[in-house]
């Protein structure tokens, strides 16, 4: 299964001329093209295209009627230059290694951008939870965790919820870490329950922050928020935070969608009335009135499009149908390269992933505070704080966005990019 996995950066290159769409090909797009507008160590640049490590590991399942089954797991480990590495861990069946490098790289810009003192990753299990029963899952995750005991820990790399998983999944990666480490470490993972040293608001920021970003752009582009209309692609946390906020905000919510259809109605729809993906999940088409298929919310004649289910949803195939104002970009990579090319010469204005989504990881940087003080915060001091965060690094990005006539993913790597490259040469290459 995992034998023929190319191991050196040469490996990956030619595995990824293969596959030229792929997350770590779009990172390093963006990573190389954000490099030429600064004046960064071309060497610093060099490295940053490779991660620092890339740990592959088998997770036998027994699974519920006896049989054993074997999985494939990641943890690739992009630069810690700044602190921990830090990013989620992902179940998902399109789960590969190439994806949770690109996915790793996104993590350090993320956190650099919005200043925390961590460094990025990203991991997953090449699996379909739905495929599991429960107790199959927690058996998988915490014999995942044991296989990543030397990888993880509260110092090193932190791991947190991503796409296919969530807080019952971090909590039973504390368990097995803490039972193995003889000491309950809660720092080791965020996105933890609260009961164990999880953060309250945690499992809103991405969406909150998404909001946040979505109002501040509204601004920004004179879009009243009363009179903005929005389309929202995902109703996981990421799209149903967001798309609630945004409607309690006086935003005109028109669409949200799951994998099975969107509820659209042009009045608005009550984004409450429908549950989301964890209350219920795939069910938004079971509660509207009239429907639209998923892929027609993207192209929507809206003001903001908020792309928030999967990568890769925006490409060459549909940009020239794309019709909204504005896009926030929810998901992690939702829009290729070339797409997003296209989209700045047609002038539609895309807020990126590393800064709009990255409340999600910002408020990890508190609970994992928290969880070394032991001492929690209140949801208002949470949401406080995170609203300074986020507003901060939306001043910080437009800056570099007006200085530089660049494109927002373009300003958002330019703050990124500075704060590593300056970390880099401080720190100096040893030996
Ligand atoms: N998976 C989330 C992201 O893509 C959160 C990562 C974290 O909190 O470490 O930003």
């Amino acid at each position: 299964m995992a034998s023929d996995t190319p191991s050196t950066a040469e490996d990956v290159d030619a595995r990824q001329d293969e596959a030229p769409e792929s997350a770590l090909d779009t990172a390093r797009h963006q990573l190389n093209e954000a490099a030429a507008f600064i004046d960064v160590d071309p060497n610093v640049v060099t490295r940053l295209n490779y991660p620092a490590a890339v740990h592959e590991v088998t997770v036998p399942l027994k699974r519920d009627d006896g049989s054993v089954e074997m999985y494939q797991g990641f943890r690739a480990q992009h630069d810690s230059v700044r602190g921990p590495y830090k990013g989620g861990l992902r179940y998902h069946p399109g789960v590969t290694r190439e994806e949770c490098i690109g996915l790793g790289m996104w993590m350090t810009w993320k956190c650099a951008v919005m200043d925390l003192p961590f460094g990025g990753a990203k991991g997953g299990v090449v699996v379909d939870p739905k495929d599991l029963s429960d107790d199959e899952v927690e058996r998988l995750t915490r014999r995942f965790t044991n296989e990543l005991r030397n990888v993880i820990g509260p110092m090193t790399d932190i791991p947190a919820p991503d796409m296919g998983t969530g807080s019952e999944e971090m909590a039973w990666i504390m368990d097995a870490y803490s039972v193995q480490e003889a000491e309950t470490t809660p720092g080791v993972v965020t996105g933890k329950p609260p009961v164990i040293g999880g953060s309250k608001g945690r499992e809103e920021a991405p969406g909150r922050s998404v909001a946040i970003i979505t109002r501040e752009a509204c601004e920004y582009y004179d879009f009243p928020l009363e009179e903005t209309t929005v389309a929202v692609q995902g109703f996981g946390s990421v799209g149903a935070n967001a798309a609630r906020l945004l409607d309690d905000w006086g935003a005109t919510i028109v669409a949200v969608s799951d994998v099975n259809g969107a509820a659209y109605d042009p009045d608005g729809v009550d984004t409450r009335a429908i549950p989301t993906h964890d209350e219920e999940p795939e069910a938004v088409t079971k509660y509207a009135d009239e429907t639209i298929s998923n892929e027609d919310v993207l192209e929507l004649d809206v003001d903001v499009l908020i792309p928030a289910a999967v990568g890769n949803v925006i490409t060459e195939n549909n940009v020239g149908d794309i019709q909204a104002a504005l896009i926030v970009e929810g998901a992690n990579g939702p829009i290729t390269f070339a797409a997003d090319s296209i989209l700045a010469e047609r002038g539609i204005p895309v807020i990126p992933d590393i800064l709009a989504n990255a409340g999600g990881v910002t408020v990890s940087y508190f609970e994992w505070l928290q969880d070394i003080n032991r001492r929690a915060w209140s949801l208002d001091r949470v949401n406080d704080e995170l609203e300074a965060e986020m507003v901060a690094a939306w001043n910080a990005v437009r800056e570099e966005f007006e200085a530089h006539d660049a494109t927002w993913r373009q300003g958002a790597y330019i703050v990124g990019l500075s704060r590593i490259a300056d970390a880099h040469e401080s720190r100096g290459l040893w030996p």
